[in-house]
């Protein structure tokens, strides 16, 4: 790009432009990469230069950016209709896709209402979730339980259920209260052996045990983040503790919502995170990779139980009462159908297995390093953490921005490597190659002997 040109878009975008989850200060000392193009795993910026995409573009995408399938659907599509209202009217991408989404969720979960994104599809979950015992004569129960640290979205029901302090508690006078349970976070659990993790998750099951006996009947679900905690901090548990959970929300008859909007879409290894478990939810979010990562889709899958008790013979209060004005968006729909069809077509479970396997192995690597620790991956999700004194477990002072110093020096070597905190974590593509991999770790190794780590 001219540069004359690129340093214009660049103080138009100081001057109007307010990012998500940024502090614009930050763009004083450091302009936002300005971004011309996306192909495969490699984003292109104004000057030609190539990063590697390490976090997906916000977890989203599966199959590389630019899919000539994932394009070529799009066009089709827009060239026989771009949006239609989803109430009274319906289309063949929408109808297909949910056929699609219940075939491959887990079994018993059927119905599909959809919305447009992540935080949108929980709220989905959580109203329905209310609603439901409100016509089924059980009134009381009102209240959710959330897992601490978890991350279910910014709005402000999804905030509520929400476990990460720095970005929820500023809002907590708005929210409408939520139950906590601890963290099965077994890494930072005293013993990180294989038994301390079954102590870990035992001691967080007896917590949720305690709560659902106490309170069972004030309860209407309990929300989790299935495998991975991914927001507040890229906590990955053992799949006892889901199936823990599924046991005791049947026990004390409380939904449980598995929020897959992150892990949904092979991430984890597995088509669905609930998959390592072998669970059925009563209700999954999903949105981000449902659509390969290209277009603004989200879906609430639920039981045909929930589903039951809105169904009525005339309009009474049962409806539920909820819909925005881009649900089922048949744009946002076929590209979804077109990137199920890639997983049918193409071997992209069998090439995550490859990789995946290839990432959790380079990732021991990081071990070497004097101030990394706590290395953890599932499928082609990875992450350390960085430590002032490795031994004592002291993390660095706020105020050193050790994280964001890593990210400044991912830049230079070509990596879009965004961290949170002091964890630096890869979320790939679903088709990054081994040798990517190769590649992407020793860029990573180079960064950390420039910050002297
Ligand atoms: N749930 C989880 C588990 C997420 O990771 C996110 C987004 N990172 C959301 C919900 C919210 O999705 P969105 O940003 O599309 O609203």
């Amino acid at each position: 790009m001219d540069p004359i040109r690129k340093q214009e878009l660049l103080r138009k975008d100081r001057q109007h432009v307010w990012h998500p989850f940024t502090q614009m200060k930050d763009y004083a000392e450091l302009d936002p990469i300005l971004i011309e193009r996306a192909e495969g795993v490699y984003l292109y910026d104004a000057d030609g230069n190539s990063y590697y995409d390490t976090n997906s573009s916000w977890w989203v995408n599966l199959h590389g950016h630019s899919h000539p399938r994932i394009k070529m659907a799009i066009a089709r599509q827009l060239e026989l209709m771009d949006h239609v209202m989803f109430s009274g009217l319906t289309h063949p991408s929408g109808i297909e896709l949910a056929e699609q989404l219940v075939q491959i969720t887990p079994p018993g979960l059927d119905k599909v209402f959809y919305s447009d994104n992540g935080s949108t599809a929980v709220e989905v979950a959580l109203k329905m979730s209310f609603q439901y015992w409100q016509q089924s004569g059980r009134e009381s129960k009102t209240k959710f339980v959330f897992v601490e640290n978890s991350y279910h979205g910014d709005t402000l029901g999804a905030v509520s259920v929400g476990g990460v302090g720095a970005y929820h508690s500023v809002f907590r006078p708005l929210l409408f209260s939520a139950y906590s349970v601890p963290s099965p976070n077994v890494g930072t659990w005293p013993d990180t052996s294989e038994q301390g993790a079954h102590a870990c998750v035992a001691h967080c099951l007896a917590a949720v045990r305690q709560r659902l006996e106490s309170s069972a009947g004030e309860i209407a679900a309990l929300i989790i983040e299935p495998m991975v905690q991914a927001a507040g901090g890229m906590i990955i548990y053992p799949a006892a503790y889901l199936q823990g959970l599924r046991e005791l929300c049947t026990q004390y008859e409380v939904h449980l919502i598995a929020d897959e909007v992150a892990t949904g879409f092979g991430r984890t290894g597995r088509m669905f995170a609930c998959d390592h478990a072998a669970i059925t939810p009563d209700f999954m979010c999903l949105s981000k990779g449902i659509t390969a990562g290209v277009m603004p889709l989200a879906a609430t899958l639920c039981t045909t139980a929930v589903f039951d008790a809105f169904y009525d013979d005339y309009e009474t209060l049962k409806t539920f009462t909820h819909g925005h004005s881009f649900t089922g968006n048949p744009i946002a729909t076929a590209t979804a159908l077109a990137s199920l069809s890639i997983f049918e077509d193409e071997p992209v479970m069998a090439q995550v297995e490859e990789s995946a396997a290839y990432l959790r192995e380079q990732m021991q690597t990081f071990g070497a390093f004097t101030h990394v620790d706590n290395i953890r991956s599932l499928g082609m999700i990875a992450a350390f953490d960085l430590f002032a004194d490795k031994a004592s477990k002291q993390r660095y002072d706020f105020t050193e921005r050790i994280g964001f110093r890593a990210y400044q020096a991912g830049l230079q070597e070509g990596l879009f490597l965004r961290p949170l905190g002091d964890t630096l974590y890869y979320w790939l593509p679903l088709c990054t190659t081994p040798k990517q991999i190769k590649d992407i770790i020793e860029r990573t190794h180079r960064v950390l002997h420039k910050l002297n780590m």
